[in-house]
């Protein structure tokens, strides 16, 4: 166990990237202090310090989770990492379709696993009740309740710290982004034993893609519109929307009851440079690899929908039981991803932007491997 965060937070290894705030797994990390603290996390009770620096997903061994969870390391061709099957995927749920990010997969796959038992809980990410703007972590029972989690929230979500509000839930579903994934991992195999047994209960695990080059939370974001005449109390809804087939332009639409305003994420980002999260930065997986499913968009999801679908990843046994599940209860409609698809995702520039980081970070630690070998 570490002596203290702030030990750990000035050394080298810390990128300042915020990274702690999607990971820590207690109530260590405020959200709001965090631009007033250190850039980061020295908000932990004398209890929990450093569990947040001990989940962080940056500074993971990643090589050595990915064994542990795959039992091998992924070839270098593995661009999405390791995987059993790939399909492009489709919830038949008409409501989850309607208004999930692109096809309601992960919906889906949420909705088949607590209908049938496969699992008595999951957490997903909400908009915080009476606070459309913020989200955070819900714990939901009722197979009805994925519609809490339908659609992406562009900004950093606490998930981890729900997995100590489990209460009397015996097998879990996790829904996260890559930094939530590798967190959770880094945690089920960790020699702290405070932090397994925060994630005993996990069954299952479903990571979405994530290429975001940078992330606001969601208080920069709300002082933003705030200055800029938007009051919170009348937000009905924050989406994101694409104003250009270029994916980069894409912005935070703020529906109102007075009608919507959009936020074009980039020029966001530009003026609220200091506030940024530079998650990306410091982040090589673009499509959750060490999840035991994996979710993405194949398209655009303002592309009209019947192109619209998503990729799906199975990436271990309990994933391929969950999809046989959702398949057989006719709640995901799968098919096989041809090769020339598959090469397609690839051209998405937040795949390669973080794949060419993957490369990196392969090279440093062969050429570490390399030195150790030749010292030895
Ligand atoms: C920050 C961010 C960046 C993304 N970048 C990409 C990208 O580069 N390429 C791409 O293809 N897709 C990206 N996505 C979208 C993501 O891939 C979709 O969530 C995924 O395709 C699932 O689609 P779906 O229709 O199955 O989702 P839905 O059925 O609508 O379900 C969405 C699920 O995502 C979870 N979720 C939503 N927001 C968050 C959040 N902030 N933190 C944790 N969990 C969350 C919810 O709990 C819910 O379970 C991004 C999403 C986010 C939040």
């Amino acid at each position: 166990m570490v002596e203290t965060v702030e030990s750990l937070i000035s050394v080298d290894q810390c990128r300042r990237c915020g990274a702690c705030i999607v990971a820590c797994p207690v109530k260590a990390v405020s959200l709001e202090e965090y631009h007033a603290k250190v850039k980061g996390c020295t908000a932990c009770s004398s209890r929990s310090k450093g569990l947040c620096v001990e989940a962080c997903p940056v500074i993971a061994d990643y090589d050595k989770l990915e064994m542990r969870v795959f039992g091998r390391l992924r070839e270098r061709s593995e661009g999405f990492g390791v995987y059993r099957q790939v399909f492009k995927a489709i919830s038949l749920h008409p409501k989850l379709r309607q208004e999930a990010y692109s096809g309601g997969t992960t919906s889906a796959l949420t909705y088949a696993a607590l209908s049938s038992g496969f699992v008595d809980a999951a957490i997903i990410c909400s908009w915080g009740d009476g606070e459309p703007w913020r989200p955070g972590p819900r714990i939901i029972r009722d197979p009805k309740d994925v519609v809490f989690g339908l659609g992406s929230k562009y900004f950093p979500s606490p998930n981890l710290r729900a997995l100590g509000e489990l209460g009397t839930a015996k097998r879990v579903l996790f829904v996260g982004l890559p930094c939530h994934v590798t967190a959770l991992r880094k945690m089920q195999y960790s020699d702290n034993r405070a932090l397994r047994k925060l994630t005993k209960k996990i069954r299952v695990v479903i990571g979405t893609f994530c290429g975001i080059p940078a992330m606001l939370t969601a208080e920069s974001f709300a002082k933003h519109i705030t200055e800029r005449g938007v009051p919170l109390d009348k937000i009905t809804r924050v989406t994101t929307a694409c104003t250009s087939l270029l994916q980069g332009i894409r912005t935070y639409r703020v529906q109102t009851t007075a009608g919507h305003i959009d936020f074009p994420i980039l020029f966001l980002l530009r003026d609220l440079e200091k506030e940024r999260l530079r998650c990306d930065e410091n982040c090589f997986d673009y499509s959750s690899d060490l999840a035991d499913i994996s979710v993405g968009g194949t398209i655009p999801p303002e592309l009209p929908p019947r192109y619209v679908s998503n990729a799906l990843f199975v990436r271990t046994q309990v994933g391929e039981e969950l999809v046989n599940l959702a398949c057989n209860s006719r709640l995901l409609h799968v098919r096989k991803m041809g090769s020339l698809f598959l090469r397609g995702l690839r051209l998405f520039p937040p795949y390669w932007r973080k794949r060419s980081r993957y490369r990196r970070y392969r090279e440093e630690k062969d050429s570490r491997q390399r030195l150790k070998t030749l010292i030895g």
